[in-house]
């Protein structure tokens, strides 16, 4: 295991006073949701509800190229559906670019960013990741990526699942991109600024994204932003390493029966559902999940096979 210094690992358990719970589920409209995406809602859902919490939906559809067209709408109808009711107005990341502007506006003018013309094939041929080579340059942002000079990277932090989570410190010092060379605001900029200015204190989502993770917190961290909680669940998988996903056409659960594929959702999150629950209406699975719901119950691993 690689040794960090205790200054660098980021534990938001200490970092953080006990403020009231507001967590969120942040779907991409590329599809509609699936089995995975259920487990990631309805995960997220409980764990804010168990937290007498408000629980918040986030579309993140600031890549066009990915998207599907109506795919907001029916992912909105599909948690309606399974009795995942959002409170406040659902936030569209579409309509925040004022904020992201404004962000990176303040990391230009703090000499945090710099233009890079560095093509994927560059990168890829100087081993994956990135150098820096263009920090000196002076390159105009116009038909450029902008980078974000990182300074200190985290290379750990604690997830309350999955435990002390080790970043590879080159990947964690890497200079990332915070606006695509397309002009569209990369994720982990994006993501990170909707969950300081919404006020998220926990963040529930899958596997995945425990990677992207310490930049988000470093990033909150040179913006004096406090550090969420993190709580990364396990992926769904056909056998390891193939999640399911809106890319390898995982089956909509909209087409699904509601009650049983909640069931399997929960068992799927350790929560051991009574059998005779799948008969109850949808409303009283949801209130059993939310009064039953122990976050200890779910598997500490970033991967479970489905049965
Ligand atoms: N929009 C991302 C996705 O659908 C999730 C972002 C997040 O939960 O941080 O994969």
């Amino acid at each position: 295991m690689t040794l960090v210094p205790a200054s660098r690992i980021v534990n938001p358990e200490t970092d953080r006073q006990s403020k009231p719970y507001i967590g969120r589920f942040a779907p991409s409209p590329s599809g509609p949701l699936h089995f995975g995406s259920l487990v990631a809602a309805l995960g997220s859902y409980l764990q804010a509800k168990a937290n007498q919490g408000q629980w918040l939906v986030r579309i993140e559809d600031i890549d066009p190229p990915r998207e599907v067209a109506g795919a907001d709408k029916a992912i909105l109808t599909t948690l309606e559906q399974y009795g995942l009711t959002w409170d406040g107005p659902v936030r569209y990341q579409s309509q925040q670019t004022e904020l992201y502007e404004q962000v990176l506006t303040q990391l230009r003018e703090q000499g945090l960013t710099y233009a890079c013309q560095c093509t994927r094939a560059m990168i890829k041929q100087q081993g994956g990741l990135y150098s820096g080579s263009c920090r000196q340059l002076a390159l105009t942002d116009k038909n450029n990526a902008i980078r974000l000079h990182v300074e200190q990277g985290v290379t750990a932090f604690i997830d309350k699942l999955q435990g002390q989570v080790f970043i590879n410190p080159d990947m964690a010092h890497e200079d990332f991109i915070i606006k695509r060379k397309d002009g569209l605001y990369a994720y982990n900029l994006a993501v990170t600024l909707d969950d300081i200015d919404q006020g998220i204190t926990e963040v529930v989502r899958g596997a995945d994204l425990l990677e992207p993770t310490a930049r988000q917190i470093g990033l909150m961290q040179l913006l004096n932003a406090p550090v969420p909680d993190y709580v990364h669940l396990p992926l769904a998988v056909t056998k390891p390493g193939f999640k399911l996903s809106k890319q390898n056409h995982a089956p909509s659960i909209a087409d699904q029966d509601i009650r049983q594929t909640t069931w399997r959702a929960l068992a799927f999150l350790g929560q051991q559902p009574p059998p005779a629950l799948v008969h109850e209406p949808q409303t009283n699975i949801i209130h059993w999940a939310i009064a039953h719901w122990q976050l200890k119950k779910v598997a500490h691993q970033t991967e479970q096979i489905l049965s």
